[in-house]
Formats: structure tokens, C-alpha cells, sequence
């Protein structure tokens, strides 16, 4: 991936002057900072990213000046990385099953805290890492809908489980937490609700008071036009209910958005390849490349298209299906996908709010996804 030293005024400045053939992110760390100061002075807890939704180190710098202090990290090599970009950051852990050496790995670098959910990788972590200071949190899951896909598939003990493992950690001489994660683009804050109200049974079983409970990423990004997600009722929602189903001794929050930190500030630039026919409109990019998630968490619909000379195309919108460049036939942006009438070869089809699991996930298949960065001052195309 290459990276574009010089920063621009905006999408269309760069567009008028370099023409690009292939697909540029344009980044605005201006929208990042003010992004985490939003999560910084609302969240009523601590605020730390998922690092995987967008490890650009240039989004890193950016977030530790905002004033991020912690990482949600998963893999020995996300370790790496913030231990280099943020020496004194905290680093959770939160992949609930690793390998031995991975665990070696972590304790080496001084990670004090892991979540778990189930006993076999609980019983790894008892034998190798020191328990003193250290945090485990316990990661539970439910049946709970509001997301983009179910994030319980995969992690997650049930309440009894949980319950189980929770005293298993006090009894080990660790720091006894709780995690979840209420699933991606949670457009749904009950599904919050439910989950700290599940905390807190948990806890009641186990006969453990939890340190901290760790409310997960899932804090939705804007999307879709018509739907400006409320990040400040969430975060009132998440401060109300815990105390009101904790009472006195309400464990420490903290969060751990990627996508609600990150989406915001990337603009995905594509090229209009060809249109076939008329109908279909084949793009330089698609979901081999920054487009990626699409087919899994649905479309974005804050497009913009403008000329090669950056000026904007007005013509009345009709929906398209939409290809990428690969010859894969699954290569193709979700449903279809509204575009002016007045669009032609050449021009460029702007996203919106593309920061999150797009740069992370950019393949080379078929010898497409030359993904370069630009940075930008504004986004406004
Ligand atoms: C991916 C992930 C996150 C970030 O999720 P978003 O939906 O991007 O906010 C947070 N925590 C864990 C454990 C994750 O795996």
C-alpha cells in the first residue's frame, strides 16, 4: 500500500490533479481526533480501539494524541505495534484463545490483561502468566439481536459458564472482569442493556464482584443516509444501567470500539471502469478490496460521484448493480446501488465513513487492490 506524504486540501483536489487509476483512501485526521474526543468525553468509562478495525500507523499516532491510553489487541504483532507507537499505552488482550507461544509472547511484553471464555484456555493463562496485577475477564455472550451479524458465534461463554469461570479467576489470585461484545454496527443500544443486566447476574452467581466490565466495540457507525446513529444515548444508556443493576460497587467501564473510532475519517475513492451496456457500472474496487465487508454488514449509501474534473454529478439517481474488477462473480456490492443518470466512464464513485475493516482486509486478487492513502484536511469531496 502506498502512502502519500502530502496533505490535501480534499478529495477533489487530489482527484483534479493526479487522476488516480487506482482505488484511493483518503484520511482525515482532523475527523479521527474529534471522533475520539466524542468517545474520550462521553463514554462514562475507559475508552480503548480495536486495533484490528484500522492498524495504520498513521491512525494510531493520531488516536494516542486525542488521548486514547489503551488498545484492544490480538495477535503478537498488534502487540508489537502499539508497544512501538505507544509505549505506555494499556494493551487488553482480548482474543479469547492463543497459543502458548502467543501467551509467552504477551506476558514477555507486559500484557496485564486477557479475556477468556472458556476453561481449557482459562487454565492456559492460570499456568502462564503471572497472576499479580493481572486482569482476566471473562467474556459471556447472549442471544441478542441488534448488530450486523452475531458476534456470539464465534467467543463467548453462556451465563452459567461465565459464571463458573468468573469465581475459577478470583479463586487464581487474578483481577476478576467481564467482557462482551454486543456484535458489529449495533444499531440496537437494548442489546447493551441486556448485556450489563446479564453482568451483573453473573456476578451474583459467581459471588464475585467484577473490577471492571469491558462493554465491547459494536458502537455503530453512519452508514446509510437516512440513519445518523446516536453515540450519546448509548453511551447514557451504558452509565444508567450499570448503575442501576450494580448499585453501590458498580464495576470500572470500558469500551473498545474499532469501527465507531475509525469509520468516519476514510473516504474510499473508486474509478468507474466501464459501464456495460449502460447497466452494469464495473468499479476498480469491490469486495476483494476496500469494499471487503460489504457483502457481510451491507452496503454504504453516503456515495458521492464526481467527474475527473471533480465536479459534482446531479443527475436523477437510478439503482445499478455494481461489480468489482476481479472475474470472481460474487465480486459485487450488496442489492443495488443508486448512481446519477449523468455518470460516465472515468469518474469517480466516493463512500463515506470506509475507515473500518477496508485498508485491514485490501487483497491483491487478481492483481487488483493497489490501495494507496492520501491524507486530507476535510473529506467533503
Ligand atoms: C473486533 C472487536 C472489537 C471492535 O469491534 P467494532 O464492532 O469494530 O467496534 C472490539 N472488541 C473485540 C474483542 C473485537 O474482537
Amino acid at each position: 500500500m502506498g502512502l502519500s506524504k502530502t496533505i490535501w486540501a480534499s478529495p477533489s483536489e487530489f482527484i483534479r490533479t493526479q487522476q488516480p487509476e487506482n482505488p484511493v483512501m483518503f484520511f482525515a485526521p482532523m475527523v479521527l481526533q474529534a471522533t475520539a474526543r466524542r468517545f474520550l468525553e462521553g463514554f462514562p468509562g475507559l475508552v480503548t480501539y480495536a486495533v484490528k478495525s484500522n492498524p495504520d500507523e498513521m491512525v494510531i499516532q493520531n488516536l494516542v494524541a486525542a488521548g486514547i491510553r489503551g488498545f484492544d489487541v490480538a495477535s503478537p504483532v498488534e502487540i508489537a505495534l502499539i508497544r512501538r507507537l505507544a509505549p505506555g499505552a494499556a494493551l487488553h488482550y482480548n482474543n479469547p484463545v492463543r497459543s502458548r507461544a502467543e501467551i509467552g509472547f504477551a506476558v514477555e511484553q507486559g500484557v496485564k490483561s486477557y479475556s477468556v471464555d472458556s476453561r481449557s484456555e482459562l487454565e492456559k493463562l492460570i499456568a502462564l502468566v503471572p497472576a499479580e496485577g493481572c486482569e482476566i475477564a471473562v467474556r459471556f455472550k447472549l442471544p441478542v439481536a441488534g448488530a450486523a451479524y452475531n458476534f456470539g458465534a464465534k467467543f463467548g461463554a453462556t451465563v452459567e459458564g461465565a459464571a463458573a469461570l468468573l469465581a475459577r479467576v478470583a479463586e487464581a489470585g487474578f483481577v476478576p472482569s467481564l467482557t462482551f461484545h454486543p456484535g458489529t454496527q449495533c444499531t440496537d443500544p437494548a442489546a447493551w442493556d441486556a448485556y450489563i443486566r446479564a453482568a451483573a447476574d453473573i456476578c451474583g452467581r459467581a459471588g464475585v464482584r467484577a473490577r471492571r466490565l469491558n462493554v465491547g466495540g459494536g458502537f455503530p457507525a453512519h452508514r446509510l443516509m437516512g440513519v445518523l446513529p446516536d453515540l450519546q444515548a448509548i453511551f447514557a444508556l451504558i452509565g444508567r444501567v450499570t448503575a442501576e443493576a450494580f448499585g453501590e460497587g458498580a464495576p470500572a467501564l470500558v469500551c473498545e470500539p474499532g469501527r465507531g473510532l475509525v469509520a468516519e475519517s476514510f473516504t474510499l475513492a473508486t474509478r468507474i471502469k466501464g459501464i456495460r451496456d449502460g447497466a452494469h457500472v464495473f468499479l476498480n474496487d469491490g469486495c476483494y478490496g476496500a469494499m471487503d465487508e460489504l457483502p457481510i454488514t451491507g452496503i454504504i449509501d453516503r456515495i458521492t460521484v464526481i467527474s475527473p474534473e471533480a465536479e459534482p454529478r446531479r443527475g436523477e439517481a437510478a439503482d445499478h448493480i455494481v461489480f468489482g474488477p476481479t472475474c470472481d462473480s460474487v465480486d459485487r456490492l450488496p442489492g443495488e446501488v443508486a448512481l446519477p443518470g449523468d455518470m460516465a466512464e472515468g469518474d469517480y464513485v466516493l463512500f463515506a465513513g470506509m475507515g473500518a475493516y477496508s485498508t485491514a482486509t485490501n487483497t491483491r486478487f487478481n492483481g487488483f487492490g493497489d490501495l494507496s492513502i492520501a491524507t486530507v484536511m476535510a473529506l467533503k469531496p
